[in-house]
């Protein structure tokens, strides 16, 4: 039995139930209770960090490294003045905070014991966890006031992999698979004043979310979370669009309904996993035929 976990950033409760779409809620969901520790909405690397340890921010130490022209305190505290600030607009600023700060797009890691750790999981890329440089690659994206072609061009082909590499994971014996998608955080910033791009994004991941339930064998399961919702202006008049919302989104196929809490997964998932799932057999490398050729010494 293969236990995929989808990290999808930002997908937000209210927006799944706003949009309908069925495919997000497998066969139980719930809004998720989320963290916020460093700023006063969930702050993607430390939720992150949070979900894979089942500690606290001051615990797991993701909370200094990890900053964007999305999440930057600068720009929302802007933001409250000049009203929606647009993508393009956004993105320029953030330009402009990195030019004047210094301050690079890191994101940093955690060095306690997490549920990717043991040898029956896997995970791909998982911001205070492992490869960070992803998530600062799709933060990135905005950098240089792209045009939308562009944008979503580099967006989907990013989320596309990451989709592609979890069902890929389906076909393997491991017991747990986690991987973090940015899509739908990146197209709530850029479209959180337009319904209906906003929706086609939504509906692209949920897709691909469908792709990969297809893909599950008869013992498989899925569990689909993310680290917070955010607002829209037409869902919250008043708020900032893209600003982080307390809707965290949790869903599973699994019959035990999935986790109420970003502090409940680690454990959630350590008491469902096969842990027998996982096989290991030497590979036979045909090591004297590449001495022979001179590639091996
Ligand atoms: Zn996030």
């Amino acid at each position: 039995m293969t236990m995929i976990v989808l990290a999808l950033d930002a997908l937000d409760t209210a927006l799944v139930e706003h949009y309908d779409i069925e495919t997000y809620r497998l066969d139980g969901w719930t809004q998720m209770e989320t963290v916020a520790h460093q700023f006063e909405h969930p702050f993607t690397p430390e939720a992150w960090a949070t979900v894979a340890t089942g500690l606290h921010p001051t615990e797991h130490g993701v909370t200094e490294g990890g900053t964007s022209s999305w999440d930057n305190p600068v720009i929302d505290f802007a933001s409250q003045f000049v009203g929606h600030l647009d993508v393009h607009t956004r993105a320029k600023l953030g330009n402009l905070i990195t030019a004047a700060t210094g301050e690079e797009y890191t994101v940093g890691t955690t060095d306690a014991p997490t549920m990717f750790d043991p040898k029956y999981a896997v995970v791909h890329n998982w911001p205070g966890v492992a490869d960070g440089d992803e998530l600062r690659k799709c933060w990135q994206i905005t950098d240089g006031d792209p045009p939308k072609e562009q944008f979503e061009r580099e967006l989907l082909g990013m989320g596309a992999q990451q989709f592609g590499w979890a069902r890929e994971m389906t076909n393997h014996p491991i017991a747990l698979a986690g991987v973090h998608v940015h899509t739908v955080d990146m197209a709530s910033h850029a479209y959180g004043d337009q319904e209906a791009e906003l929706r086609r994004l939504y509906e692209w991941a949920a897709e691909r979310v469908a792709e990969i339930r297809e893909a599950l064998g008869p013992d498989d399961h899925l569990l689909v979370l993310s680290d917070h919702g955010s607002y829209t202006s037409f869902l919250d008049p008043g708020e900032v669009p893209g600003k982080h919302a307390f809707r965290a989104f949790a869903s599973t196929t699994h019959p035990d309904g999935p986790p109420e809490s970003v502090y409940d997964v680690k454990e959630w998932i350590e008491e469902r996993v096969d842990t027998g799932a996982v096989r290991e057999s030497e590979l036979d490398l045909p090591t004297e035929q590449l001495k022979d050729l001179g590639y091996i010494d």
